[in-house]
């Protein structure tokens, strides 16, 4: 592709961003979850362009980025009840639904599916911008396809400078892990990628709801997943990775007790200590606190990869509330290669 000249945009610059949007160019901004690529989701050269500058799969469908939740209709057919009523719960925030595309919106921007998922974000800075654009705007995470989602608009240059319009930095990202994507079509509910929105919190509205396969494990050569992201190696560093669950003090003895010299381990703080002989240490917060271990994890394995160790350990914590929506980003970080450490194993 041909090298473009990208503007580095203040998170003043809102009015700038949306008219380079509505002349069909691509823009990454921040949203309270992780950077996303924008461009008019009505605009099919636009979208188009995403697939390139990422190297996307052009079969991995992209969320639609709303200014208020009335404009679902614009872009959905068959709302049930209970989509408005997670709207209104959830919204602004980190939570995607799934619904039925409406023909409107071109079909390149959901891969092809006749769904599309939509969301309206909380991130002020992304606000202004879908306000300034006047469309909705159809952004996937602002990456290059299979490295880790950025979180920083340091992240975004690295992988997206030249090959975009504009970049809009609004600093680091609040939750620092993607929307959770629930599919609203039938019942029961289906979750097809945990996120900034616990299933705690969504069972809370909507009752018990399911949770789609490929969220807990690698689906086979032949399967088709609902959600065609999940089938792709995302957030994956060069280095191979093991994902470590299981109590922190386990894990990190079991860690410990296998790592190499030229090896690196992500822990959790507090537990540095534990790895003397590992040349690559990076704590990304502590064990008890999912919001700082989602906040720091995807700068966490970009930081390791550039450290290039032989092998990446990470210890992962549980699957509940926010831990599940981080502990399933590091284990296809790890191709679920996944150990799971019980406390009497541990020495
Ligand atoms: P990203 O914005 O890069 O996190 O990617 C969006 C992800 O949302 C995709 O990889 C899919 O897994 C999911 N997604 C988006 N649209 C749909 C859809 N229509 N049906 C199912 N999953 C979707
Ligand atoms: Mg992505």
């Amino acid at each position: 592709m041909n090298v473009k000249e990208t503007l580095l945009l203040s998170a003043e610059q809102t009015e700038k961003a949306g008219e380079i949007l509505r002349g069909g160019g691509l823009v990454a901004i921040p949203t309270e979850t992780v950077y996303g690529l924008a461009a008019s989701a009505f605009n099919e050269q636009a979208v188009a362009n995403i697939y390139v500058a990422k190297g996307r799969p052009s079969d991995n469908p992209l969320i639609v980025h709303l200014a208020d939740a009335k404009d679902m209709e614009a872009c959905c057919l068959d709302i049930p009840e209970e989509a408005w009523l997670l709207a209104k719960t959830f919204w602004p925030g980190p939570l995607s639904m799934v619904l039925t595309k409406r023909p409107a919106i071109p079909s390149i921007v959901s891969g092809g599916l006749d769904s599309v998922a939509v969301r309206v974000p909380a991130h002020p800075v992304a606000r202004a911008v879908i306000a300034a654009a006047g469309v909705p705007l159809a952004a996937p995470s602002a990456n290059l396809s299979g490295s880790p989602s950025p979180t920083r608009a340091e992240h975004v240059i690295s992988d997206l400078y030249g090959r975009i319009d504009a970049i809009v930095d609004g600093g680091p990202c609040a939750v620092g892990v993607e929307s959770t994507v629930i599919d609203m079509r039938k019942k029961p509910f289906r979750l097809l990628r945990p996120g900034g929105i616990s299933k705690e919190q969504l069972e809370e509205v909507l009752g018990p709801i399911e949770v789609d396969k490929a969220v807990t494990g690698s689906l086979s050569e032949n399967e088709k997943p609902a959600s065609p992201g999940m089938k792709y190696r995302h957030y994956a560093p060069k280095a191979p990775v093991l994902a470590v669950c299981g109590p922190g003090d386990a894990s990190a003895r079991y860690i410990a007790s296998q790592i190499g010299e030229n090896d690196g381990v992500i822990c959790f703080t507090g537990r540095e200590a534990a790895f003397g002989k590992a040349r690559f240490v990076l704590p990304y917060g502590e064990e008890s606190n999912d919001a700082a271990l989602a906040h720091n994890i995807f700068d966490a394995l970009r930081q390791m990869d550039k450290l290039s160790p032989e092998k990446i350990y990470i210890q992962c914590p549980d699957d509940r509330a926010l831990g599940f929506a981080v502990a399933n980003r590091i284990k296809k970080a790890a191709a679920f290669h996944v150990i799971t450490v019980k406390p009497e194993e541990s020495v």
